[in-house]
């Protein structure tokens, strides 16, 4: 079966693109936990960090610049990043990524639609 996250990375389905650098793409999350929630996705198919440590060591300078944008663009006060890697530790899509999940101390100030989101983080 197609991976779904191989499959947004080349363009072959779409997603809410935010960023793309050498080392994969970052696309907003389809279930939000808060307005701007991004998900980094490595090109490198490897299913989470016991198969892909090098990738996600690789894809660490790209996860802090979309994790800066989202800062700078959304006006976030504070951001977590979350891998879930493994079943066990909630993860239901096998291609490793990491959230991008910006905290607001005033959720009021920030887009509340997707396009609102969208056109701030492409600014
Ligand atoms: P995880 O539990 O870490 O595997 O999280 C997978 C995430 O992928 C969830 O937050 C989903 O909402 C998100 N997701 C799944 N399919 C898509 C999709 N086609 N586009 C955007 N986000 C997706």
């Amino acid at each position: 079966m197609t991976c779904i996250f191989c499959a947004i990375a080349s363009g072959e389905i779409p997603a809410n693109r935010v960023a793309e650098d050498e080392v994969g793409v970052a696309f907003l999350d389809a279930k939000p936990k808060s307005p701007g929630h991004t998900l980094v996705v490595p090109f490198e198919h490897v299913s989470d960090l016991g198969d892909g440590s090098e990738v996600f060591v690789r894809m660490a300078p790209f996860v802090t610049r979309v994790a800066q944008q989202v800062v700078d663009k959304l006006g976030a006060d504070g951001v977590n990043l979350v891998v879930n890697s493994g079943a066990i530790a909630g993860q239901e899509v096998f291609h490793l990524h990491v959230h991008v999940i910006p905290r607001y101390a005033d959720p009021d100030a920030v887009p509340s639609s997707v396009d609102g989101v969208l056109e701030a983080l492409r600014a």
